[in-house]
């Protein structure tokens, strides 16, 4: 996975709308180690934060995302979550922490997208109308005549990883 170290610069974003369990921090609510507008984090370098926040990356900061789609300006931010039993193969989540920005950004809003396509990965888009989109990656569409074709395959892949990751860890 590219690691570009961008500097998040003002951008707080993920130490505000993000949820992190760890710190029994629910998602829209300020960090209480964030010192806001100072971009300091008071946990940083602590091994607390080293465990938990230190190798967390969204795309943008990894650099798969334009330099001008930083989270901050273009009031949407995407990750990878990591797999669990609903999503075996992950799933890239984008939170849209601003009204209409997933309209209004749209080129933001592609860059993810062809980053779902590339890695099959399909994404599921958080509204703040609370709206839930999830969009499958171009190269899957194929396979999905229909819903029951969808659900089906969906079935068969988590099956496949499941069998797959039971082998590994054996
Ligand atoms: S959302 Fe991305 S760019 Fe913004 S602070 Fe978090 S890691 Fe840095
Ligand atoms: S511990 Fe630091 S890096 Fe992690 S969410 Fe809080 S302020 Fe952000």
């Amino acid at each position: 996975m590219t690691k570009n170290n961008r500097e998040c610069g003002e951008c707080e974003v993920c130490c505000v709308f993000l949820d992190v369990p760890d710190l029994s921090k629910p998602a829209g609510v300020q960090c209480r180690f964030l010192n806001r507008g100072s971009r300091g984090c008071s946990l940083h370098g602590t091994s607390l934060q080293m465990g938990v926040c230190e190798t967390w990356q969204c795309f943008w900061k990894q650099g798969r995302m334009k330099e001008t789609h930083r989270p901050d300006k273009v009031g949407m931010v995407a990750f990878h979550s990591d797999r669990s039993k609903t999503y075996p193969e992950g799933v890239i989540s984008v939170i849209e922490i601003e009204e209409d920005a997933l309209a209004i950004h749209e080129d933001a809003k592609e860059a993810i997208l062809k980053i779902s396509d590339e890695t099959g990965i399909c994404a599921r888009l958080k509204l703040i109308s609370g709206e839930d989109v999830f969009v499958v990656p171009k190269k899957a569409e194929a396979l999905y005549k229909d819903l029951d074709s969808l659900i089906t395959f969906k079935k068969r892949l988590t099956a496949a990883l499941q069998t797959r990751n039971d082998s590994e860890n054996k």
